[in-house]
């Protein structure tokens, strides 16, 4: 059994539509087929939830925008035999999410309960539409077996009641060919609607291919493979044939869009390989991402993380760097690119609890001057060259500065090893695709 996991790349238009029926159509084996919403969505969903609760009644055409792009989808893609029937159910969902945007456009506010709410939409109609254009295909609702709790505030997995709900539900599909899950949502175990994450349509795949003990989970998208930069900076990027988990894991979590981090780890404990596919050109080998050592000493790629933040303590008393650090990683806040004196990085997502948390672990130290202040530095990005294995060269983070200097882009926090196989260093967020570009012609495209 295999899972196959289609983006909204993928599942944007009636045209992009096809091409994801017949590589589903052209499986020999049964499989299960996750889902993403129809491409861009989900920024849609979030800025339309955002003009209502500003008050702001041009939500009302943005809604009939959404109306209007569902409606030609699914008439463009159902067979008439079950159109009718298709779209009332898409219809229903539609008519629910106008009223969702009606009460937070009248309430004037936008909880994150709400906004987990309408973005679920989303998922919820894609998977209906794509449902549809099989003969043969099941409908399987993550609604019902996704569960997630509270970790540290966010939306985390609930491995025991997901596994649970996921074997009960699948057990009933055993002889199903093709079954339809929607990605990226869930509940809570109030029966809450969550999710996992933007990008987390590849992180349902991935739990499903682990719990079913699927032979391999394929990640349909837009691009021919993983690559050693993002094609949309680098022009010449090239395609990685192969990554070890590890080496994934690296890229992904230092930005590499193409897999959502998360991904890695239920697969990588059963030892499941990814390939990543392109949905427009199914010819490609695309990236195996497997186990084992591959035995190079190539530089894989240059990933970055867009938004980070840099905190640092200003004139702060020796002590007082590692009681951050703790403070931070006992609440769950990745630190990036920590200097081991006085500052470390943290991404924009986490920044404001961060600070928080920061401000009352050193309340007294503010008080007397123990610690000038907390010093914030916005728009910044983190950069980081990826090596194989263990092969970072002696002398790569002194090359990846000068190089950086030589074409006159501002190192913020100098370049330093972030782990066995890293190097990163962070710029102003101006100067990211420059310094990404300089970093891969410098060390990879060479
Ligand atoms: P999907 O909708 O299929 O989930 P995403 O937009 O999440 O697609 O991911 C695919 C995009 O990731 C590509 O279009 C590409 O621009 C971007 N990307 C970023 N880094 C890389 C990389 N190293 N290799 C390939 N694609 C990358
Ligand atoms: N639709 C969600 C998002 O845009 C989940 C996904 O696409 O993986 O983040
Ligand atoms: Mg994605």
């Amino acid at each position: 059994m295999k899972v196959l996991k289609f983006g909204g790349t993928s599942v944007g238009t009636p045209e992009s539509l096809q091409y994801v029926q017949a590589i589903v159509n052209s499986q020999t084996e049964p499989c299960i087929v996750v889902v993403s919403a129809l491409g861009g969505l989900t920024d849609k969903l979030i800025a339309t939830a955002e003009a209502a609760a500003v008050g702001d009644a041009s939500y009302e055409e943005r809604h009939q925008e959404i109306y209007d792009r569902h409606k030609k989808v699914c008439s463009s893609v159902t067979p008439k035999s079950r159109l009718s029937s298709v779209w009332n159910k898409v219809s229903f969902l539609l008519d629910e999410l106008s009223a969702v945007f009606k009460a937070i456009y009248l309430l004037r506010e936008l909880t994150e309960h709400s906004k987990d709410l309408v973005v679920s939409y989303g998922e919820r109609m894609s998977s209906i539409i794509v449902t549809s254009m099989f003969d043969n295909a099941s409908l399987a609702n993550s609604l019902e077996f996704i569960r997630t709790h509270k970790h540290f505030g966010k939306n985390v997995l609930d491995q025991d009641a997901s596994t649970k709900l996921i074997k009960e539900t699948f057990n009933k599909l055993r002889n199903t060919r093709i079954t339809i899950v929607p990605g990226f949502i869930s509940r809570d175990q109030s029966e809450r609607i969550t999710n996992l994450g933007r990008g987390g349509s590849d992180y349902t795949a991935a739990i499903l291919a682990a719990e079913l003990n699927a032979d391999v989970l394929e990640i349909w998208t837009d691009v021919d493979g993983f690559m050693s930069a993002d094609p949309r900076i680098v022009d010449n990027a090239r395609i990685i044939d192969r990554l070890s988990f590890v080496e994934a894991m690296e890229l992904c979590n230092f930005g590499a869009k193409v897999v959502y981090p998360p991904t890695i780890y239920p697969v990588f404990h059963k030892n499941i390989p990814i390939i990543i596919k392109n949905t427009f050109n199914p010819k490609a080998e695309g990236t195996r991402i497997c186990d084992g050592e591959i035995l190079t000493t190539d530089i894989l790629g240059v990933s970055a993380i867009s938004d980070t933040h840099l905190i640092t303590l200003k004139n702060a008393k020796n002590g007082l760097y590692e009681r951050m650090i703790n403070r931070l990683a006992g609440q769950g806040i990745e630190t990036l690119m920590p200097d081991g004196r006085k500052c470390c990085g943290v991404r924009g997502s986490d920044v404001k609890r961060a600070e928080e948390l920061l401000r009352d672990e050193f309340a007294q130290e503010l008080i007397h001057n123990t610690i000038e202040h907390i010093a914030i530095s916005e728009k910044l990005s983190t950069v980081a060259l990826v090596c194989r294995g263990n092969q970072l060269g002696v002398d790569t983070t002194s090359e990846l500065l000068s190089a950086l200097n030589s074409h006159g882009i501002p190192v913020v926090h100098a370049p330093q090893q972030a782990s066995p196989c890293t190097v990163a260093c962070m710029v102003n967020a101006n100067n990211l695709s420059e310094a990404i570009q300089v970093i891969h012609s410098t060390f990879i495209h060479n």
